[in-house]
């Protein structure tokens, strides 16, 4: 098999040929035919997460340690089943397409148990992010329940569900009960912070406030169904926010959280997802007298992914522009993304590689 993968934090993917897995036990392995390029796939190509005032949380501190591939955004064709993965009626058969769900915890724990593998605390299997990812034409999958069917739906979307549209949905269950003259930022409209958009239109919000520093993107968010846009940089932009019953800061700095937490109507909350970088600071009593809360979200739970995708299937998920390139272009593909010149997702074309 064909993997993109980190040789050195920082510099340019290498084209690897590796011997292909064979599953075992209850393994799944998967022929990718699309992987997504995500915002955060940059964070860990880096090497570490910016925490601000000069500290850096590194990721081969939680395993990720070069040669590493990238990759949580799959979509591929079964290839070849382990021993012990369920046979018969309904089970998942070799040459079936799915949506990989790749925020994989231990399976064993309480907390995994429970169904919440992406909050699990005793050892995560995230692909590409612990764990070899689909930057690669084929990625090993623990077990066939996080295979996801999303036939229908065209392949490079669907595999931007597993985490663009998996962490707005996620997301946007965190914000307060909304009335219906209620209002919500979207911070931030990269690719995920356009499927936020989608996401909430999809769930009913009409009155949403797309909120970015370039046109292109709150062009894209208009488009999508945001009601207003707003260019962050304008000196306004803080009052015309004001009285917002929640904002999806799909950015995640320290200047998009004073934007959105100021704004909070009381009872408000806003919702941290994009993982920037830097502190937060904020004084204590007003939280408490304006009962507003701040709370995180990160990616989101197998079931919610079944939830988003039976949105897409039903044509009730507007897709955000995608460009799909070969998985050569891997590296232009992080390039432009670092650079802000993407509007929307990349998704990159394993197909040809495998054949
Ligand atoms: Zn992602
Ligand atoms: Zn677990």
């Amino acid at each position: 098999m064909i993997s993109y993968q980190v040789i050195e934090h920082g510099k340019p993917l290498q084209r690897i040929v590796l011997q292909k897995p064979k599953p075992k036990g209850a393994e799944v392995l998967v022929r990718i035919t699309r992987s997504g390029v995500c915002h955060s796939d940059l964070h860990i190509w880096d090497g570490y997460f910016d925490w601000g005032g000069g500290r850096r949380f590194y990721v081969k501190e939680r395993g990720c340690v070069p040669p590493f591939t990238l990759g949580h955004e799959p979509f591929g064709v079964v290839e070849a089943l382990g021993p012990r993965v369920p046979r018969g009626k309904g089970a998942v058969k070799v040459g079936q397409k799915r949506i990989v769900y790749p925020w994989i915890g231990c399976g064993s724990c309480a907390v995994c148990r429970a169904g919440q593998d992406n909050y699990c605390i005793s050892g995560s299997r995230y692909l590409g992010v612990n764990v070899p990812g689909a930057y690669s034409t084929h990625v090993l999958v623990p077990d066939a329940k996080y295979l996801v069917d999303a036939g229908g739906i065209d392949e490079s979307f669907a595999a931007t569900l597993a985490c663009s549209a998996l962490t707005a949905y996620s997301a946007a269950s965190k914000l307060p009960a909304l009335g219906p003259k209620d209002r919500v930022a979207v911070i931030g409209c990269g690719g995920v912070g356009l499927s936020g958009v989608a996401v909430l239109r999809a769930k009913g919000v009409k009155n949403i406030v797309a909120c970015d520093i370039d046109p292109a993107k709150l062009a894209t968010a208009a488009k999508l169904g945001a009601a207003a846009t707003l260019d962050t940089r304008t000196p306004q932009a803080a009052e015309e926010l004001r009285g917002i019953a929640g904002a999806l800061d799909f950015v995640g700095s320290p200047a998009t959280a004073a934007l959105g937490i100021g704004a909070l109507r009381k009872g408000g909350r806003h919702v941290v997802v994009g993982l920037y970088g830097g502190e937060l600071v904020h004084p204590l009593p007003p939280i408490a007298q304006r009962a507003i809360g701040i709370v995180g979200s990160y990616v989101g739970n197998l079931q919610e992914l079944k939830e988003v995708v039976a949105l897409a299937r039903k044509k009730k998920l507007a897709p955000q522009p995608i460009e799909t390139r070969g998985a050569q272009g891997a590296n232009g593909a992080l390039e432009d993304l670092k650079a802000g010149r993407v509007v929307g997702r990349i998704v990159l074309d394993f197909e040809e590689l495998a054949a």
